[in-house]
């Protein structure tokens, strides 16, 4: 299996690094986040390295898929948060600060104010098809 020796989430796999473990099977793994947003913040790993989406086996995202399923009823039954997102960066643009891909599973509370959301404003038809139009040109 694909390991990093200086990633600090495969030396939570390895058990070199504590965590405070909530789930795991033969591919994944999920534990709390120690700088949590709110309480029940948690992350879910595939145990195998690799950085981010661009270069994620599929695989191994769908193992964290079901496992971030799981682990999601969980925190919703034990915290009662107001909602959850399930968030995830690739790249420092996108906030990541740890290059072994995870999902983070987000309680949210209240008005509690976190960045990510946005007003939605309607987007102009055209430009949507034309955006759309570009992505599907690397499908
Ligand atoms: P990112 O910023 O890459 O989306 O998320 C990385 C997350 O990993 C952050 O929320 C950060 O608090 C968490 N994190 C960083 N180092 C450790 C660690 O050693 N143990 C645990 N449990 N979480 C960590
Ligand atoms: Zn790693």
């Amino acid at each position: 299996m694909a390991s990093d020796p200086t990633c600090i989430f495969c030396k939570i796999v390895a058990g070199e690094i504590p965590c405070f473990k909530l789930f795991e099977d033969a591919e994944t793994l999920a534990f709390m986040d120690i700088n949590p947003v709110h309480d029940g913040h948690a992350l879910v790993i595939p145990k195998a390295h690799s950085p981010n989406v661009f270069e994620i086996a599929p695989e191994d995202f769908a193992a964290a898929a079901r496992t971030a399923t799981k682990v999601a009823k969980a925190v919703n039954a034990a915290v009662r948060p107001d909602g959850i997102n399930l968030m995830q960066a690739n790249g420092e643009g996108a906030g990541q600060s740890v290059g072994h891909f995870h999902l983070h599973i987000i309680p949210r509370r209240a008005e509690d104010m976190l960045l990510f959301n946005w007003d939605p404003k309607p987007g102009d038809p055209a430009h949507i098809g034309e955006v759309a139009d570009r992505i599907r040109g690397f499908l």
